[in-house]
């Protein structure tokens, strides 16, 4: 679950949904130093200090948003991106509360040290998850010199609204999201909910790059983040439909499959489906 993106997003922002009252404590989070973390994050070697704590509430949840600093890794977030990361994981956790009743948790960032290694333009985040539990998203931030500060934070909330709906994904349909084979649905659904939330040129840009990698005959199984298209289409229908494809698909770790996610896939839409998606993006292919 990982999304790297080298080209900037230019987006107009709109104001924050109210958030609904009154609401439960999901519970306190983890001890960041602790063996849950550090297993839940794959690394011992974690000196983890809290930076912020804000509370969120979202439908009748109130939960913990925690930015963190991993002093063994000498990672930090640059100035403003903490707010930024804050703003996407609120906005990309109000697109889907907007629409269906869902479970929601705690939420980690943990920075990751890149600057040592002397990239450019490395953007990229990491969802750890655990089931019901609290979320951890790991980033890697060194804006692109080549681009404004703002397309930089503009594309850095991208990623971090991307890896937000993976903890949804999580806290939902964790056992749908423990497959291998779930890769086409993990992505193209993170990609659309982030693009919902930052809709701009350049998102429409990976819309469209999504559109050319079906042109070319590709089926949704076999796609990733190109899939993009396909859950925009499906949540033009209605959004209903996305949260329902997701919980259709295969739970089970023996049936780790491509085929079993395209039987799942044919059992779940109607069966004009494939006409409907061929005529709405000229030649559109679902199925392999
Ligand atoms: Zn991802």
């Amino acid at each position: 679950m990982l999304l790297s993106a080298t080209f900037a997003f230019v987006v107009a922002l709109t104001p924050a949904p109210s958030l609904l009252l009154p609401a439960q404590p999901v519970g306190a989070p983890i001890d960041c130093n602790g063996a849950v973390f550090k297993s839940q994050i794959y690394s011992n070697d974690v000196e983890c200090q809290e930076i912020s704590r804000n509370r969120l509430t979202i439908q009748d949840q109130t939960i913990t948003l925690r930015v963190l600093r991993d002093d063994a890794e000498d990672a930090q977030l640059p100035p403003a991106y903490e707010a930024a990361a804050l703003e996407a994981i609120t906005k990309s956790f109000e697109i889907v509360a907007k629409q269906r009743k869902l479970n929601f948790h705690n939420v980690s960032i943990l920075p990751r040290d890149v600057y040592n290694q002397r990239r450019e333009a490395k953007m990229s985040g990491v969802t750890y998850w655990r089931g019901k539990a609290e979320c951890v998203i790991s980033l890697e931030v060194v804006p692109a010199s080549r681009f404004t500060p703002e397309a930089n934070l503009l594309m850095f909330k991208f990623i971090v609204a991307h890896e937000a709906f993976h903890c949804v994904q999580s806290w939902n349909w964790s056992h749908q999201l423990a497959l291998d084979s779930a890769n086409w649905w993990k992505e193209g659904s993170a990609d659309l909910i982030a693009m919902l939330a930052y809709p701009g040129i350049d998102s429409q840009m990976k819309v469209n790059m999504g559109y050319a990698d079906i042109a070319n005959a590709k089926a949704v199984t076999q796609m990733d983040y190109g899939n993009v298209l396909f859950f925009h289409w499906l949540w033009a229908q209605s959004p209903q439909k996305v949260f329902d494809l997701i919980a259709a698909m295969p739970r089970d770790p023996a049936n780790d499959t491509i085929e079993a996610q395209e039987a799942a896939l044919k059992a779940y839409l109607p069966q004009d489906a494939t006409a409907q998606y061929a005529t709405a993006y000229s030649g559109g292919k679902i199925y392999r």
